[in-house]
């Protein structure tokens, strides 16, 4: 080394956080890079860049705060210090992490941080000495000097504390404070040292860490076992948050974030003054069935909100594998822990609220079952001692409030099963939909896309016509994606008229000037220039009327086909239930010359076939009562006829028996000849003697006749006590007819009834 050049760092540096130290000029550092923002800067910058300019950094001790939010840029010191990166090892497996060796240059002070994401960068002023170099060191042979004195003490440093790598870097050896602590290893071992974790997790710290300090780090062993120290001692083993438990609190908590779902909230206010009381977790796990989008998630959220807990969700839905619950073992390649450890790792407490989202969707295969290991995580006898395969020593789960979700009961694990409170949460009305609509997710979105309700008007009759015409949801999943789609398309009109505004100081917008023509408008707008600031609220607010929904949203999906498709005889309307709630469904029949087949489509379960043969082998037995006839006016109705029943809509799986009314009624339709009409819908079992068993999920189908615009809804007479649930509007709009038999559903169905005399002009129609 012959010169030494003064060292003009950018004027702009990517900031690097540190807390491991401070990083003094000439010192070198080794720092361990895992925030998510330091690994971006390390890619971006290191791993990617090639020149030199682009391997000096900004390097600002930070000491990480849990209480704020890793998303959010920490308060930053002022001083920093500017900062070669020498070596990068590490790997991207099994996760990412790097450490780099650092050696400082200069201080440097922020001027003004210029960018956040995805990480910092600063404009800086250098302040360090170095900039003084060109005026102090004068010639070439002072330089020359200086260094040779560099290199002899660096010699003597060395020889006094062995360093694993030795960096030659022009600039000054004086700056190097303690650096013992800088070694990562060190430091881990001080949080193994001062860590509250269990007696027995800590031996195994212990005896890992002594391991640790022996292995080369080119084993890859050595950043396994890192990597398993490290999350030993994040874990909150002792850190909880302390519950706040206000009953009324709550109650008001839960009615301001949640419209209607009335049962739900009371047996949730149940649950937690009963844990007030009792101050025990002991008990069985809440969950919370119904359709997607009704606000099963939503509620669990809110009940960590009245406890003051954290909330985490762990989505189960597909999980087939018992090592994603419980962690796979380390001596396992790629071994992690599972979704339970991981979470608590994420919330950073051991007593937050675990989601655990879609248990009805949990999956077996070979590698265990997973719903047995989740019944371990859930059993209040065990849980204290759940061991995660990965960790290996028992973490206490028993502080951890469980709810949990599903669409239906029917898949989840009977075992499983055994140990919640199911609580049903049905699909909403369409008056209960537009006042959430507006009173929550109209609100919600206006904010999310930065406008106000005075540049943007959604009326109820629009609202209404997004829910009957856009979606078909039991919940208001969809509803909330259209209104989401609404608001973008008005923030770049509202954009782009305030753009023209600010640029063309252009006469406003005429009176009377209807909003159809603001958004159709078409959209050429000046090229953005240098107009961003320029927030002038528009003339008048954009109201989205039907024409504005069409142009937004294209033409409806779904128009009402009903009474189009019931043109016919041999169609009739069922009820079904399925796991996305109430679904009208059409049943089809036709019939053709054969030999008495009876063809069936439309994707259904055994059940179903069977309530086939039951309705035709009653409408067979009771040809003759009803003057039914085979297309050769014979009562025998197979005669010479194959049948072929079908069930459109064949992307969903049809399964129970309470379509045996529909296909008896579809079936009487097409062999009498007879329209069904077309504002009636039904549901219910058969027996082969005609009888109309009970069925289940009458609310649901209720509200599913009530979407679909019709007026007559047939029921077994048992489940008459089940209309009580059903929402006061509903029940007003539907007239529902009971039936204990197959008779009083035909003389339902049809105009005028389904009795004998009243068709004998109809004995021979031909279809
Ligand atoms: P789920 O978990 O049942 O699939 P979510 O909780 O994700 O449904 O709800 C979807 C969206 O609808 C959320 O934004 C939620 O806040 C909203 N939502 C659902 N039901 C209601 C309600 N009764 N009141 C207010 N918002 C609701």
């Amino acid at each position: 080394m012959s010169s030494v050049s003064p060292i003009q760092i950018p004027s702009r540096l990517p900031l690097l956080l540190t807390h491991e130290g401070v990083l003094l000029p000439g010192s070198t550092m080794r720092t361990s890079v895992d925030s998510a923002r330091n690994l971006q800067l390390v890619r971006s910058r290191l791993l990617k860049g090639t020149s030199l300019q682009s391997t000096i950094l900004g390097v600002i001790p930070n000491t990480p705060d849990p209480a704020s939010d890793a998303q959010d840029l920490p308060p930053l010191h002022r001083i920093g210090t500017a900062a070669l990166a020498v070596q990068v090892v590490g790997s991207n497996w099994p996760k990412p992490h790097y450490t780099l060796l650092i050696t400082g240059l200069c201080r440097f002070q922020i001027i003004q941080v210029v960018k956040e994401k995805p990480y910092p960068v600063a404009e800086v002023e250098q302040l360090d000495r170095l900039e003084e170099f060109p005026n102090t060191c004068k010639t070439r042979e002072e330089l020359g000097e200086l260094s040779e004195q560099f290199y002899k003490y660096a010699v003597q440093v060395i020889a006094i504390r062995p360093m694993r790598r030795i960096t030659h870097v022009p600039g000054a050896l004086a700056d190097e404070d303690e650096d013992e602590d800088n070694d990562d290893i060190v430091m881990l071992e001080k949080k193994i040292r001062t860590s509250s974790m269990p007696e027995q997790a800590h031996k195994v710290c212990v005896k890992e860490i002594k391991r640790l300090k022996k292995m080369p780090q080119s084993m890859p062993e050595y950043a396994l076992t890192r990597n398993y120290l490290e999350l030993m001692v994040e874990l909150p083993w002792n850190k909880s948050t302390t519950d706040r438990l206000d009953i009324r609190a709550a109650r008001v908590l839960l009615d301001n974030d949640h419209y209607a779902m009335e049962k739900l909230k009371k047996r949730v206010l149940e649950y937690l003054a009963v844990r007030q009381l009792k101050n025990n977790l002991k008990g069985p796990i809440l969950c919370f069935v119904g359709p997607p989008g009704v606000g099963k998630t939503s509620v669990g959220r809110s009940v960590a909100k009245t406890l003051g807990r954290e909330f985490h969700r762990i989505a189960l839905g597909g999980v087939c594998d018992q090592s994603d619950i419980r962690g796979h073992r380390r001596t396992y390649v790629g071994s992690m822990p599972g979704r339970i450890i991981n979470g608590l790792k994420t919330v950073g407490v051991n007593n937050p609220v675990f989601l655990l989202d879609e248990v009805d969707k949990l999956g077996k295969s070979l590698q265990g079952d997973p719903a047995a290991a989740l019944l371990e995580v859930l059993d209040p006898e065990q849980n204290h001692n759940f061991t995660d395969h990965y960790l290996n020593v028992a973490f206490d789960l028993s502080q951890v409030l469980f709810i949990a979700t599903a669409n239906t009961t029917a898949s989840i694990p009977p075992a499983l099963l055994d140990r919640m409170e199911i609580i049903q949460v049905p699909g909403y009305t369409q008056e209960e939909k537009i006042e959430i609509a507006h009173r929550h997710l109209i609100p919600k979105q206006l904010e999310q896309h930065g406008l106000t309700p005075q540049q943007i008007q959604i009326p109820q009759v629009t609202t209404l016509d997004i829910i009957t015409r856009y979606t078909r949801e039991a919940g208001v999943r969809s509803l909330d994606r259209k209104l989401g789609a609404i608001c973008r398309a008005v923030a770049v009109k509202v954009a782009e008229g305030q753009h023209r505004e600010a640029k063309l100081d252009r006469p406003d917008v005429a009176e009377g000037e209807g909003c159809k023509e603001h958004l159709l408008e078409d959209g050429k707008s000046d090229p953005v220039s240098d107009t961003t600031d320029l927030a002038l609220p528009p003339e008048m607010p954009i109201l989205i009327d039907f024409h504005a929904l069409k142009d937004i949203l294209g033409p409806p999906m779904y128009e009402m086909e009903v009474s189009e498709r019931l043109s016919q005889p041999g169609v009739a309307i069922g009820l079904a239930w399925t796991p996305l709630g109430g679904e009208i469904m059409f049943v089809e029949a036709s019939r053709m010359d054969g030999e008495g087949q009876l063809t069936l489509t439309g994707q259904l379960g055994n059940v179903m076939k069977e309530s086939a043969h039951l309705a035709i082998s009653w409408l067979r037995s009771n040809a003759k009562k009803y003057h039914l006839t085979n297309a050769s006016g014979s009562f025998d109705l197979l005669e010479n006829t194959d049948i072929h029943l079908h069930f459109p809509a064949g992307a969903v799986t049809k399964d129970g028996p309470s379509a045996g009314v529909t296909i008896a009624t579809c079936l009487a339709s097409l062999f009498s000849g007879r329209l069904v009409r077309s504002d009636v819908a039904m549901t219910g079992e058969i027996t082969l003697r005609g009888l109309v068993l009970p069925v289940g999920g009458i609310k649901d189908k209720a509200l599913a006749a009530h979407r679909a615009g019709l007026k007559r809804v047939i029921i077994p007479q048992r489940n008459e006590k089940d209309l009580e649930e059903i929402p006061a509007n509903v029940r007003q709009d539907l007239s529902f007819i009971t039936a204990s038999c197959l008779d009083e559903v035909l003389n339902a169905a049809f105009d005028g009834g389904f009795t004998v005399k009243a068709r004998p002009g109809l004995l021979n129609s031909k279809l």
